[in-house]
């Protein structure tokens, strides 16, 4: 790795707060990514014609719908397999006036512990993403800011991905929450949340990077951090920070 790279690489980790690394042989350099965009306008991907799941399902969202609204539907929830080993519904967290919102996949042990999205590892690189992107940005932007949301509420078990049935039932609520604060964008963390904002079955490796719509509403997809923890994926780290910079410039700016 040439010292220019070294500088890249190490910068990313700087700046989502890491201040420790340690040293192993072999890992390959990152590539250096090209300066964003212009925020503006973001120029969309064609919407697919087939592969429609939950994207295209009628909306559900009674007239005045609201977030206390679709929490007292939500109710003590039983409508799929997944509230048999909740400890709590994991509705959201964040401003509900958010301009941007970020949509996981689904609880994991820390969130059904807490109630509360993103708050085990995953959550800490998040916000950290969040906070220190947006600052070397110089955009002051909290994670109290945004919102954050999964499309499933109760966590599934042994942290696997939620099945098409579970994003379905969930979907619904999910769908109502992204209508009732109508962000100026959303950012999709993971392949799960792409396929139920999107009903895409590519990876997130095709899709990351470009905007494509919910409704009218913007989508930018990225890796799940939790993907991002992974010690092998150091391009898919900076990519997510570049991914980021544009959903960022384009709400803020
Ligand atoms: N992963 C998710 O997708 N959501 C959370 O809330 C936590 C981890």
């Amino acid at each position: 790795m040439n010292p220019e790279d070294l500088r890249a690489y190490l910068g990313f980790f700087r700046d989502i707060g890491i201040r420790e690394v340690y040293l192993r042989s072999g890992t390959p350099a990152p590539a250096e990514s090209p300066a964003p965009p212009p925020a503006q306008a973001p120029a969309m991907e064609p919407s697919p014609t087939q592969e429609l799941l939950l994207a295209e399902l009628p909306s559900l969202a009674p007239p005045g719908d609201s977030l206390e609204r679709i929490l007292a539907d939500i109710g003590d929830c039983q409508r799929c397999r997944l509230h048999k080993g909740r400890k709590h519904i994991v509705f959201a967290d964040g401003n509900p006036n958010a301009k941007l919102v970020f949509v996981g996949e689904g609880p994991g042990a820390d969130e059904d512990e807490q109630g509360v999205p993103f708050v085990g590892r995953a959550g800490q690189l998040l916000t950290a993403m969040i906070e220190n992107t947006a600052a070397r940005e110089g955009i002051p932007l909290k994670r109290s800011d945004v919102y954050i949301c999964n499309v499933v509420k109760c966590r599934p078990p042994e942290n696997r991905t939620p099945e098409p049935d579970e994003m379905e039932i969930c979907g619904q609520f999910l769908f109502r929450q992204l209508a009732v604060i109508r962000p100026k964008a959303i950012c999709a963390l993971g392949g799960t949340a792409a396929r139920a904002l999107l009903g895409r079955k590519e990876g997130v490796t095709k899709l990351r990077g470009h905007w494509y719509k919910w409704r009218d509403i913007p989508v930018m997809v990225t890796y799940h951090p939790s993907y991002l923890l992974r010690p092998y994926n150091q391009n898919a780290k900076r990519e997510a920070w570049e991914d980021l910079k544009k959903v960022f410039h384009y709400v803020y700016d």
